[in-house]
């Protein structure tokens, strides 16, 4: 296999192909309701390949419920319903014909709170989303999944000699690394994000922020941070949403990272990046 995110091996066992190649997600006029209650009005946003894109904004602005629809996991709440359309290097991950798990497999997830499998061993906690996702692997293949996404999530040096130990053993940040061990072992081709260093010391948010540096050669990421120095540390591009009182969720602004922090063209982006609400 080829490209940056490979150099830490020398000789990569064969005849596992490479990873897919980095793809671009696209949403389109995404529009999301709860029961009747609209919490997004028809979002679209370009999201490059081999680029982190921040999804920043208020709470309640339909964030999470906008990265949740990026891989299908928003029609999983009953009272959930949308329209618009998500395109994974141009296919609709939408389309009639498409699975639900194939979005999953392409598009992984990593929440708030680190939640790995507590009592399953960091090993099984790796390879749990091959199971989800009907992925089938043999012995050599999951012990190669193991080793390059715990090398890729940065935490490799840290449990390789204790790889059946429970999960639920380690640190908060090792948690954190856990998860993204597991969304990388299906080898997806979009790391979805949402607020993964919220419930992390400042130490382990810095080692998440190199491992996304490192990480986004080879998966195209989306990340929802409300930590604005974080947003200005990873992404190349930043998107603003924000909703109000019988309005609801929307991008106000959205562009390159520099130039939103340092000239914005909205007043309201202007008045939250600064910390003003
Ligand atoms: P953010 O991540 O920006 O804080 P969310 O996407 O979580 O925003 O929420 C957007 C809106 O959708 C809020 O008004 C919230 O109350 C509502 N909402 C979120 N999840 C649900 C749900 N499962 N059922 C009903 N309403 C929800
Ligand atoms: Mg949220």
């Amino acid at each position: 296999a080829q490209g940056p995110g490979h150099s830490y091996r020398e000789s990569e066992p064969q005849p596992y192909a490479p990873p897919a190649p980095l793809a671009a997600l696209d949403a389109r006029n995404v529009t999301a309701w709860f029961g009747d209650h609209q919490v997004l009005d028809r979002v679209s946003l370009t999201m490059p390949a081999g680029v982190i894109t921040s999804l920043i904004g208020p709470s309640g602005c339909g964030k999470s419920t906008f990265l949740r629809i990026l891989n299908r996991m928003h029609e999983l709440i009953p009272s959930a319903s949308l329209a618009g359309e998500v395109l994974l290097d141009g296919d609709d991950i939408y389309d009639a014909s498409r699975k639900l798990t194939d979005a999953r497999k392409s598009i992984g997830m990593v929440f708030q709170k680190p939640n790995p499998f507590p009592a399953m061993s960091i090993y099984d906690n790796v390879i749990a989303g091959l199971k989800l996702t009907g992925t089938k692997a043999d012995r050599d293949r999951r012990d190669y999944l193991v080793e390059t996404s715990l090398i890729k999530a940065g935490l490799w040096k840290e449990v390789k000699d204790r790889l059946r130990a429970p999960g639920g053993g380690l640190s908060g940040g090792q948690q954190q690394r856990l998860c993204i061990a597991r969304s990388l072992a299906v080898q997806p081709r979009v790391l979805l994000m949402d607020e993964p260093c919220s419930a992390l010391d400042p130490t382990s948010t810095r080692v998440i922020e190199e491992t996304m540096l490192e990480l986004v050669h080879e998966v195209t990421i989306v990340i929802v941070t409300h930590n604005m120095q974080q947003a200005q540390r990873v992404s190349t591009q930043c998107a603003f949403f924000l909703a109000s009182q019988g309005t609801p969720g929307a991008i106000v602004e959205h562009g390159d990272t520099e130039a939103m922090f340092s000239s914005p063209i909205d007043s309201r982006t202007f008045d939250y990046v600064n910390g003003r609400f």
